[in-house]
């Protein structure tokens, strides 16, 4: 069996990796255990030292990293090398905020106690293809930092880009063990879960695969934390800068061709103004220039794999048959899905129900700031939300009621490395990023000492 790595734009077949025996995969785990009796011993400094080494590896190679992105995702090349960037910088925070993050917690008792935190082994990683070196450093650098291995089992589609990273760490001078890139199917994940290395999973994903490795880990109680899919409302009420919304709009739905969990997906804007924000926003769409994504001034490549285009252009269908109108594209040819804004979108249409992994923009209008607020919430999902209003204070309170892990007012959603990020509903649980993000896979022990 073979792992394929398919440039979207072309089609043209980059390369086949084979997928690891048992026997080779057993090994694997055998050296990751080795590796996380030594690395444990490690101190903050020693780690650090190498992980802002990577860093400054990754920011030097960010031009031929971020070419390999592209023709193995097919976003567009300066996207892909902001992505290495941010990569970077993920690196650096926490090799400098680590050790205060992990400093050990007094408690106010008549004896001495605290709560320490301990590494707990190898984190093992599903990972998807639509930000592969980000995902994977989001985790993967406090994870580390912290005193902890990790073994990543990428999406197949970007397995250059899960070697590339492996062979990152080792060039910064990590010992081997300390992160392993597997190149398994989904059918040998069980046996990796049920290692005894394994001390928690974490997933970045669909719904679907969230639900199947968690019941895995339920299954031989393993600790997970689950990024998953998103339908995130992007609300723009009567008082909004219209004209700035509608451009942020525009950004949001339409980078990385659609193909983020944050994107915003759908927009519910209130009556009186939703004619003024569709005109804007349906200029700000049709400006963006599609085409091969290493070209420059290109704005939108490819969708990463062709199922992906049948998907999308299916949602499509099922909702204007079931009354959306279309404002703009619906076309697609190859992976290239041209940017499309559709009106009218009502909650029980399959574009406001479903995750919409691509460049398609659904308006929905409501009757109020109450009825938007109602709509946002009427949805399985809830990792992010954005909220368009003048009246801050009113912002704050209306933020509260959405059922949502992030909310970002008169702004783009986007994720920061010093903020806690993660979702709510079946868009899962835990957090990532921030100083929470690193307790997530530690023990963390009371001591008492009398
Ligand atoms: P998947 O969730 O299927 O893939 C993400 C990762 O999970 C890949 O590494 C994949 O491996 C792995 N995986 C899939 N199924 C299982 C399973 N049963 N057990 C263990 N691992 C599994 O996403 P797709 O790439 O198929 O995209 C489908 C849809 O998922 C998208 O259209 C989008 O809606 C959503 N999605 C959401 C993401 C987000 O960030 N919210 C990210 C990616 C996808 P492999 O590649 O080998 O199949």
């Amino acid at each position: 069996m073979t792992l394929k790595s398919i440039n979207p734009y072309s089609q043209e077949l980059i390369a086949e990796y084979q997928v690891l025996t048992n026997t080779e995969l057993n090994k694997k785990l055998e050296v990751s255990e080795t590796a996380f009796k030594n690395w444990r011993k490690t101190s903050f400094q020693q780690r650090g030292e190498k992980m802002q080494k990577l860093a400054s590896i990754l920011r030097d190679k960010k031009e031929q990293l971020g070419l390999l992105i592209t023709n193995e995702m097919g976003k567009i090349l300066s996207e892909s090398i902001a992505e290495v960037e941010k990569s970077a910088s993920n690196c650096d925070y926490y090799a400098e905020h680590a050790e205060q993050m992990l400093k050990d917690q007094y408690y106010d008792t008549p004896f001495k106690s605290m709560s320490v935190y301990d590494p707990m082994g190898a984190v093992f990683a599903v990972m998807p293809w639509n930000y592969p070196f980000w995902q994977v450093l989001r985790y993967a650098a406090p994870a580390i930092m912290a005193g902890n291995v990790t073994l990543l089992k990428h999406a197949s589609n970007v397995t250059g880009c899960a070697k590339a990273i492996e062979s990152a760490f080792l060039e910064a001078g990590f010992p081997e063990g300390v992160f392993q890139q597997l190149s398994v199917e989904v059918s040998q994940v069980e046996s990796i879960i049920e290692s005894n290395i394994v001390s928690g999973i974490t997933l970045t994903g669909s719904e679907g695969a969230g639900s199947s490795v968690a019941a895995l880990a339920g299954k031989h109680i393993k600790k997970t934390v689950m990024e998953l899919g998103g339908s995130d409302a992007f609300i723009v009420l009567n008082d909004a800068n219209i004209e700035k919304a509608a451009e942020v709009a525009a950004h949001s739905r339409m980078l990385n061709a659609g193909q983020a969990c944050i994107c915003a997906k759908r927009f519910i804007v209130t009556e009186k103004i939703a004619e003024e924000f569709v005109s804007h926003f349906s200029k700000n769409i049709q400006a963006i220039k599609q085409g091969n994504p290493i070209h420059n001034g290109i704005q939108m490549g490819p969708l990463a794999r062709l199922d992906l285009v049948d998907t999308l252009s299916e949602q499509l269908d099922k909702t204007l048959k079931q009354g959306a109108k279309l404002i703009l594209g619906g076309e697609h040819e190859g992976c290239n899905f041209q940017p499309t804004l559709i009106d009218f979108v009502s909650v029980d249409s399959v574009a406001f129900q479903e995750e919409t992994f691509g460049p398609l923009a659904t308006v929905i209008r409501a009757k109020d700031e109450n009825d938007a607020i109602a709509i946002a919430n009427n949805h399985r999902y809830g990792l992010a939300s954005a909220l368009w209003t003048e009246d801050r204070e009113k912002a704050y309170h209306l933020a509260r009621r959405i059922e949502a892990g992030n909310v970002f007012v008169n702004s783009l959603v986007r994720s920061d490395s010093r903020v806690p990020f993660g979702g709510v509903k079946k868009s899962g649980y835990g957090r990532e990023l921030g100083d929470v993000g690193i307790k997530e896979f530690m023990n963390m022990k009371s001591l008492v000492i009398e």
